[in-house]
Parts: C-alpha cells; sequence; structure tokens
C-alpha cells in the first residue's frame, strides 16, 4: 500500500497501474520501459499541463469533432492508465476505440478489448486489415476503425506508424510528453502532456465544444502551427531547467 501523503503518491499509484496491466497480460514489459521515458519527460516539464499542451488537446477534440471518421488508437498502456476516461472520451467524440498494439498477438488485443469493454466501452479488434509500409504488429488495423479513418488520436504512439497514418493520408494527433520523439515532430497535432491528464482535459474540452458551431471548429484548427507548440515544449523544459539550476545556488 502507497499512503496517500507521499510526495509521490499520483506517479506511484501510476506505476501501479501498469504492473497489474501487466499481470493481467493487458501491458507488456516494454511497456513499462516506455513509461519511464515518458515519466522523465513529465519531471522536467513539471508534471503539469502546460498552456501550450491546452491549446493542442482544444484543437485535437476540434478535429475529431470535425471529422467523418475520428478513431481513438489504444495500446496496452493507454487501457490500463485512463480506460474509464477513454470510454467517455470516444462516447462525446463518437470516435471508436480500436486496440492496435506494437507488440501484436490475437489474444494480447483480446485482453485488451475485453478489459475495455469491461468499462463499458464498444471496441474495434477486428484486426482484419494491413496498412501497407508498416513491418511491425501496428500495421494490423480495423476495416472499419484506423482503415478508412481520417483523423486518429494516438497516445503514445510510435514513430513510424506515425509516418505511416500520415502517408495514408490521415490527419494524426500524438499525445507524448517527449517533444523530441520522431512520433512529436511527425504528427499534424503535438499533445505534449501525460496521458494521465490530457484524456480528462479533453473530456472537458469536448463536453464545452461538442455543440460548438462548424465555423467555430474550422476556426479554432486553422489558426493552428504545430510547430511553434513544439517549440515552446521544448522551451518549457529549458525554463523549468533553468529555474532549478537557481535555485539550487540560491540554497
Ligand atoms: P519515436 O519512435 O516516436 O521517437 P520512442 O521510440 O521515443 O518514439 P516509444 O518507446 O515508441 O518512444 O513510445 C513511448 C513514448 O511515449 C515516449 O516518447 C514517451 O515519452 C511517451 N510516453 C510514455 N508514457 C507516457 C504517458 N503516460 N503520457 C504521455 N506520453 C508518454
Ligand atoms: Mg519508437
Amino acid at each position: 500500500m502507497i499512503p496517500k501523503s507521499h510526495p509521490r503518491y499520483e506517479s506511484l499509484m501510476t506505476r501501479e497501474k501498469l504492473v497489474e496491466g501487466v499481470k493481467i497480460g493487458v501491458t507488456v514489459l516494454q511497456g513499462l520501459i516506455a513509461h519511464g521515458r515518458g515519466e522523465m519527460f513529465d519531471y522536467v516539464l513539471g508534471e503539469k499541463t502546460h498552456d501550450f499542451a491546452w491549446k493542442a488537446e482544444r484543437v485535437a477534440v476540434a478535429m475529431m469533432l470535425l471529422a467523418d471518421h475520428p478513431v481513438i488508437s489504444v495500446n496496452g498502456n493507454t487501457a490500463v492508465l485512463v480506460p474509464e476516461e477513454l470510454v467517455k472520451l470516444s462516447e462525446i467524440l463518437n470516435a471508436p476505440l480500436e486496440v492496435n498494439v506494437f507488440h501484436f498477438s490475437k489474444e494480447r488485443v483480446r485482453r485488451i478489448a475485453e478489459y475495455l469493454e469491461s468499462f463499458g466501452a464498444k471496441v474495434l479488434a477486428g484486426c482484419d486489415a494491413e496498412l501497407k509500409g508498416l513491418e511491425h504488429g501496428r500495421r494490423i488495423v480495423d476495416s472499419r476503425g484506423i482503415l478508412i479513418a481520417d483523423v486518429v488520436l494516438v497516445p503514445l504512439e510510435d514513430g513510424d506508424r506515425c509516418e505511416i497514418l500520415k502517408r495514408h493520408g490521415k490527419k494524426v494527433i500524438a499525445i507524448d510528453l517527449n517533444p523530441l520523439s520522431r512520433t512529436a515532430r511527425m504528427a499534424d497535432v503535438t499533445i505534449v502532456d501525460n496521458v494521465i491528464r490530457a484524456v480528462p482535459n479533453m473530456i472537458k474540452i469536448a463536453e464545452e465544444l461538442r455543440d460548438a458551431d462548424k465555423n467555430e471548429l474550422v476556426e479554432i484548427v486553422n489558426n493552428y502551427d504545430n510547430k511553434t507548440i513544439l517549440r515552446r515544449a521544448i522551451e518549457a523544459i529549458r525554463d523549468y531547467l533553468t529555474e532549478k539550476a537557481d535555485e539550487i545556488s540560491q540554497r
């Protein structure tokens, strides 16, 4: 048991969820390593949602509301970190959840789908189509989902699939704490935030924007420049480190 008073309670509980995810066959061991990289970037971002992330989250929601076939791609980490929130976001945005994993097996996809279904989700996990140009498990998609999607939300994506999704003409929204990753640089919209904050934030924004008129949504999307957002994320890390370094010399 981790006491609530522990200064890193939130972060430790998040790790517990992932460990539990491994035990039930939803998360893979490699997912724990990927989370570690994410945690490191979260640390140097001050573990909060910055204004540039809020902005990207808002644009992401607007894009999904405007899309004909928006899809939310779910892997083993996101499934255990924010299952209820994914179900809720999927409902508000009218965007199905599709299981898509790097370390593929039919059995694992089934487990992730069942896990999400236990939270009331409707899940696409057909694994009946392929994205040409990719060798690994991420190429296997659902013919009713990512294959025909125009906008795909990909929390914790891998760089090469992001590239392939783009080559297939899809708009890609990534949630990735690492603003330097290939995924972050490749996506149309990069949300540099922890999925455990980003998805709940997007629910709030979606509740606000769901009844907005189309022109308003188009304007939100058109005024967006992802390069500026990435630049601000990298500068936020720099500023955070400068602040911490100054604190040390003032002690
Ligand atoms: P790329 O191929 O795009 O350069 P990568 O190889 O650096 O990516 P992967 O291991 O493929 O990264 O995927 C993990 C990514 O997910 C990392 O960039 C990490 O920062 C990010 N990540 C991990 N946990 C979280 C989280 N909870 N919220 C947001 N991002 C996360
Ligand atoms: Mg990668």
